[in-house]
């Protein structure tokens, strides 16, 4: 087989220069569209930090994935599972009191003298219904895993401080949930305090589109107090009854499937990770992959401490015996073999490795736009700026631009300078940033680097406009 140096250069994400200097300097003089021997061009590419293979490889590599897809469930097989919450809301308005008062009114009397390890997710039960709360509060863990692929939330808790009212980060975390078109319901926290307003929270709530039921609107507010106790079992009762509504469920009879939520390397245990079962039933000895490690089930723990043999739908357990780290939002599927769980994450690592050198297609303004040609309809944009009122100001005359082809739609609008999360939010939801007046902090850069986020900051708002309107004609210049 031969291979030309234009197409070596392509394949790794390489300028044809590069890959003829390397040629150089192994002493081969070659043109663009020289062909060159396969043993060369896998010199090349080890060079770069690739492996070549033969097109017999990729073959094999596609029956392997393909016992990746998990089967579609078919209606009679789905059972009612519990619903999987996460909380989210300002900093210090209560998110971890209130995580921490949830686990407590489950502490039955034999198991109060023990102290829970912490497995990063949590169940309780009410009346006899069992809800699962991921551990990691903040919108911040929620919309990470959402850009990297996964919807673990079925139900968000927005805390709010009764004495503070909606701050920055409350507006984020209903944005990041409405982006992510999670149902949400509210906890007025700390109505135990002197300076408690729970109607001026309600008031605030409604100015943010969140209209609650004794407003005549459909969003639950439950006062409590995570510190007093006070309020817990009914907003408990109130997310299950949302989950009902919400009819979820799951096919507990067929290979497991679910999500890492947090992994960390155990100096005595090795690798550990907490995932989320989605679909299926995990058993200890069931071969897995979960991003790129792999391995056999040795043991798992439930929320409780405890060691479990099973894990069926919407059950948070901890799981040894895996090959490598797996990431916090990586998929794992329960395979046929411990062979096929390592071949596929061997394949897994080469590509991630590949990848990690080729530049990634994810969210340009341009390519946004000729997916628009392809059927999509909607610009999702997030906006930041100096102050409200310029916010408003971009928020207005962008979405103004939208036609009868094209939605411009401001997902998020806040004050102040282009965040990591921001950048986060953007990738989970194919959304461009627009930075009015503000610069983005040094990591949010990075961070739109590596997603690929198209991030572009303004000084002028008709500059925005322009552009916008440009890209909608597609005749946007790629490289302002
Ligand atoms: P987080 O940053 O949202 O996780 O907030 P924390 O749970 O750490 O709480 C921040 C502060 O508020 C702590 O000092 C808590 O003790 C206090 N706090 C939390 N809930 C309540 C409450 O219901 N009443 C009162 N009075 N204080 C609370």
């Amino acid at each position: 087989g031969k291979i030309t140096v234009q197409d070596l250069a392509n394949e790794m994400g390489k300028t044809v220069s590069e890959v003829i200097k390397e040629l150089m300097m192994m002493g081969t003089m070659a043109t663009i569209n020289q062909e060159i021997s396969f043993e060369i061009a896998s010199l090349v590419a080890t060079k770069f930090g690739f492996e070549l293979t033969t097109a017999d490889d990729s073959e094999t590599e596609d029956e392997i994935e393909k016992l990746m897809e998990i089967e579609e469930d078919k209606e009679e097989d789905l059972k009612p599972r519990p619903p999987v919450v996460t909380v989210m809301g300002h900093v210090d308005h209560g998110k971890t009191s209130l995580l921490d008062a949830i686990r407590k009114t489950n502490v039955t009397k034999g198991e109060a003298g023990g102290i829970t390890q912490h497995i990063g997710a949590s169940e309780v039960k009410i009346n006899g219904q069992k809800i699962v709360f991921l551990d990691t509060p903040g919108h911040e863990a929620f919309t990470s895993m959402r850009a990297r692929g996964a919807q673990v939330t079925d139900i968000a808790i927005l805390v709010v401080a009764a004495d503070d009212g909606i701050m920055p980060q409350t507006v984020e975390a209903i944005n990041h949930a409405k982006a992510a078109e999670v149902p949400l319901i509210v906890a007025i926290n700390k109505i135990d305090k002197d300076g408690a307003n729970p109607d001026r929270v309600k008031q605030e709530l409604s100015e943010h589109g969140l209209l609650v039921e004794d407003w005549g609107g459909d969003v639950i507010a439950v006062p409590v107090s995570a510190k007093k106790n006070i309020g817990i079992d009914h907003l408990l009762e109130m997310v299950l009854l949302v989950a009902e509504m919400e009819e979820l469920k799951a096919n507990p009879d067929k290979r497991a499937v679910g999500t890492v939520i947090e992994a960390q390397l155990d100096k005595g245990r090795g690798p550990v990770a907490t995932v989320l079962v989605q679909g299926g039933t995990l058993r200890v000895g069931d071969p897995i992959v979960a991003g790129v490690a792999s391995g056999k089930v040795r043991a798992m723990i439930n929320s409780k401490g405890k060691r479990v043999k099973v894990a069926g739908p919407s059950t948070a357990v901890e799981i040894l015996g895996l090959s490598d780290v797996p990431q916090g939002g990586d998929q794992f599927v329960e395979v046929p073999s411990d062979k096929v769980a390592r071949s596929i994450a061997e394949k897994r690592q080469q590509q991630q490795r590949e990848e990690m050198l080729k530049s990634s297609q994810r969210l340009s303004l341009d390519d946004l736009f000729n997916q628009m040609n392809d059927g999509l309809k909607e610009l999702n944009i997030v906006i930041k700026a100096d102050v409200q009122g310029s916010v408003q100001a971009v928020k207005q005359s962008l979405e103004r631009l939208s036609n009868d082809e094209v939605q411009v739609k401001a997902i998020h609008g806040g004050v102040g300078a282009i965040t990591e999360t921001d950048v986060l939010l953007a990738a989970a939801s194919n959304a461009i940033i627009i930075g009015f007046n503000v610069r983005p902090v040094s990591g949010a850069e990075s961070l739109a680097e590596k997603e690929n986020v198209d991030m572009r900051t303004y000084t002028i708002i008709y500059k925005a406009i322009e552009d916008i309107q440009a890209a909608m004609c597609g005749m946007l210049d790629p490289d302002i």
